[in-house]
């Protein structure tokens, strides 16, 4: 494989800053600078990418189409270095030329296109999808605005917009001649020429051209190279001439702005379906045009359409892409001309479903006047699609009308995306083994009885490249001392070589100096962002995740209230000084989750201000948690708080951030972490709380959380403490009264009050332990090297065996 040395990419980087700055090194500002290691960068992965689609068409080999509204790419100029084998060579470059490499990498906004974890596995999933050689495309909207940046004022989250373009567009490409046009509203006609043929007019519709901003995707160690594929919206016209003459000018581009704001931003709601009129544009804008595009280039290819299923395979990342379904029914009825059996068999074979939530309120369910009025000819297909499904329902289930009911795709007025899916899709997977069987046991249960086949699992994973060799230099320098050298960047099983490792001193030792050595590099990059001097002799117990109440953040606020009460009684009390680390965004219109972000901040104040508590206990909210965030804090962090209601949380993948860092967890039965515990044993995680099934049981025959309350002192003092509220004089009443009688919703949902018990015991075990400096260093090499299954490499191998087949790269050629 080709590779560039220090002076070659000099010289690359000062041609670019010539020819696309019209500046000489000495004249060029460090914006200037990135943008020119970008472009060089960007040419390089541009060519293997060519290179790659060439061998694809040539072999004409099946592909994949990952669709996703969202991408958290975070971070690209370290990473594609890394990835292309330059990372040395072009920081070498960088100083080379006069600048400083960490600050260049750190002026590169994050690539905020996602709200948290699912647009996060996305991104991971390219990565691998590209390193084990698969011939693979991401599709998604350029936004304009990303996630919101999070500021806090007064201890409140204030949101400003994240308009990364500005830097981060050095990456994308524009394929100006690869724009496609999406139609919305209007009429829908049935014609019939002179020979009976039937046929579709469509009148009267909106039209937005869909321009293609593509950002090149490199893999580790091969040559490969994959795209992301970036929709920006665009006016067919720049303005309407005809208002314009007659002097109406501010009428005259208001289309425009309407087109334009299809790919404006990002909805800022994680785990929460919004029935906005504008969202299903993006969904429909997006997905439209992703499948002309592939069926453009199929067509170029193969002169037909008839082999579509043989030769691609698509994803959809939860139900956001599911009207994928009936746009492709749409052009393969209206524009081939097929009849409906052949066009559903083709559909049937292409399309992969990935569920992500069992949260009711997640569930997309649209109005069907919405669809009506924007979509209607996706309209009619859904409602053919919906009939035909319905019918063979009640034939299976013998008319028992509540199994149907609970199928039905279009039902009182909406239309049940999953239904649609589970319908439509070949595959339908869940992404823990926990929440894949909760799907087939209850929630999908009657679709499951009727199609046991189509039901999988595929447990999520993690770039393990970006969350621990780059991120944690100096975790990934004893691993690979410990693990056969670089073997485990491709192969994240051999992660399990340190094992042996496990009561050899030195080693240990050194696993321990690298976490304190990460600690105080985290410690003095918040000391410089916000002036807050964490003390790195405590423990970093740390919970960094969306602000939902299913996760349970207000959990650990009480036990931290509870430590806080009785370190006041016993200036003894905290066995071991504990630094709380929280980042959270919450979804602007989630009042709750706003309302435990501003408690954790009056409480952190209390008690950073109380002198009983200096060294012994200190709690920080870090602003603006993000994926840049995430890769400072991970190799930093020791105790891995996962600690959400027992079968709410699919599958989780922070989880496996920290442990592949090697922070223990403390966490209840949930998600992945149960397939955490699985593979260390009862020794090397701290279990607490319900399990999934004993939460149904719980629900079902009454949950009564005023009675815990009751019954137990430290826990009603607590909870009185909430509504007496902190120094700031702000009282949190509204979350006691939610936590004791509920509010339009059923007292403490997600049973805080139930596990706070178990949760304090195994927060007391966590604490002994780490006072038995070796057992817990044994606790963290055990974490890391049992982490290999949670590397996306091995999800991605998964999706290819028993989803995609589709043959993906060979290791015993290591
Ligand atoms: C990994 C990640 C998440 C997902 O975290 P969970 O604990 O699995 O919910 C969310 N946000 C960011 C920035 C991440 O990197």
């Amino acid at each position: 494989m080709h590779t560039y040395t220090k002076k070659e990419l000099m010289a690359l980087i000062t041609g670019k800053l010539r020819r696309n700055f019209g500046r000489d090194v000495d004249e060029a500002t460090s914006l200037h600078m990135f943008k020119a290691c970008a472009l060089v960068l960007r040419d390089i992965m541009s060519e293997r990418q060519m290179q790659t689609q060439d061998r694809t068409t040539r072999s004409h080999a099946r592909q994949v189409h990952y669709l996703s509204l969202e991408f958290l790419m975070g971070r690209s100029l370290m990473k594609n270095a890394y990835n292309l084998g330059v990372l040395e060579p072009l920081k070498e470059a960088i100083e080379g030329l006069g600048f400083s490499a960490p600050e260049l990498f750190e002026s590169e906004p994050d690539a905020g296109l996602g709200n948290g974890g699912l647009g996060r596995l996305a991104a991971c999933y390219l990565d691998s999808m590209t390193t084990l050689d698969i011939p693979a495309t991401g599709y998604s909207i350029c936004y304009e605005l990303g996630i919101f940046k999070q500021k806090i004022v007064d201890g409140q989250q204030v949101e400003l917009p994240d308009n990364w373009l500005g830097l981060g567009d050095a990456w994308l490409i524009p394929k100006m001649d690869e724009v496609e046009e999406v139609r919305f509203g209007g009429r829908v006609e049935d014609v019939w020429d002179e020979h009976g043929h039937h046929s579709i007019r469509h009148t009267g519709y909106d039209s937005v051209l869909a321009v293609p901003k593509d950002m090149e995707i490199a893999g580790y160690g091969t040559e490969h190279g994959n795209v992301l594929r970036l929709w920006d919206s665009k006016s067919p016209q720049p303005v309407d001439m005809s208002l314009f003459s007659r002097g109406e000018y501010l009428k005259a581009v208001e289309r425009q702005a309407l087109a334009e704001s299809i790919s404006k931003i990002l909805y800022p709601e994680d785990n929460h379906y919004e029935g906005k009129s504008l969202r299903l544009k993006q969904q429909y804008f997006f997905v439209s045009a992703t499948i002309q595009s592939i069926v453009r280039k199929h067509r170029a290819e193969y002169g037909t359409l008839r082999n579509f299923h043989l030769k691609h395979v698509i994803q959809i990342n939860d139900t956001h892409p599911t009207l994928v379904i009936p746009e492709l029914m749409r052009i393969l009825l209206d524009e081939e001309g097929y009849g409906w059996d052949e066009a559903w068999n083709i559909v049937t074979h292409t399309v992969a479903y990935t569920n992500h939530t069992v949260l009711a309120e997640a569930l997309e369910r649209w109005p069907q006047q919405l669809v009506i009025d924007l979509l209607p000819r996706i309209w009619q297909i859904i409602v053919e699609i919906s009939n035909r499904y319905q019918a063979e329902l009640t034939t299976y289930f013998h008319g028992d009308m509540s199994k149907v009911e609970r199928m039905a795709i279009i039902w009182g007025g909406d239309v049940r995306m999953a239904n649609l899916c589970i319908c439509a899709c070949f595959a339908v997977n869940g992404v823990s083994a926990l929440h894949s069987d909760i799907l087939k046991r209850e929630v999908f249960h009657d679709a499951y009885l009727r199609t046991p086949g189509k039901f999988k699992n595929v447990t999520n994973g993690i770039d393990h490249r970006r969350w621990l060799s780059e991120c944690n230099p100096q975790l990934d320098a004893l691993i690979k001392e410990c693990c056969g050298g670089d073997r485990y960047l491709l192969d994240p099983d051999a992660l399990s070589g340190l094992e042996k490792y496990k009561d050899d001193s030195a080693v240990l030792e050194r696993l321990d100096a690298i976490k304190q050595a990460n600690k105080k590099a985290f410690a003095s990059y918040v000391a410089r962002e916000s002036g807050i001097i964490l003390n790195t002799d405590a423990v970093f117990d740390v919970q960094v995740k969306r602000l939902h109440e299913y996760k349970r953040q207000l959990l650990n606020v009480l036990h931290i209230i509870y430590e806080y009460q009785h370190l006041k009684e016993d200036p003894n009390f905290m066995i071991v000084p504990k630094v709380y680390l929280f980042g959270a965004k919450a979804a602007p219109g989630y009042y709750v989750a706003k309302r435990i972000i501003h408690l954790i901040n009056s409480l952190a104040a209390t008690i950073n201000a109380d002198p009983i508590c200096k060294d012994k206990l200190q709690v920080v909210f870090l602003e603006n948690y993000r994926v840049s965030l995430a890769e400072k804090l991970m190799p930093a962090s020791e105790l891995s708080e996962q600690i959400s209601t027992a079968g709410k949380e699919a599958s989780g993948t922070g989880n496996m951030k920290f442990m592949m860092n090697g922070a223990v967890t403390i966490g209840t039965l949930d998600g992945a972490n149960v397939e955490m515990h699985q593979v260390l044993g009862d020794e090397n995680i701290f279990l607490f709380g319900l399990k999934a099934h004993e939460v149904s049981e719980l629900k079902a025959k009454g949950y009564h959380s005023y009675e815990y309350y009751m019954h137990n002192n430290d826990l009603r003092a607590v909870v009185d403490a909430l509504a007496q509220g902190f120094q700031d004089g702000v009282s949190y009443n509204d979350l006691a009264k939610r936590l004791l009688f509920g509010d339009g919703c059923p007292a403490d949902e997600y049973l805080l009050l139930a596990d706070f018990d178990s949760y304090r015991n195994a927060q007391k075990k966590a604490a002994d332990t780490y006072l038995d400096r070796k057992k817990w260093n044994q606790m963290s090499l055990m974490n890391v090297a049992r982490s290999g299954i949670f590397a996306a490499d091995r999800s991605i191998r998964d999706y290819a065996r028993d989803i995609w087949d589709v043959p993906v790269r060979d290791l015993s050629k290591l």
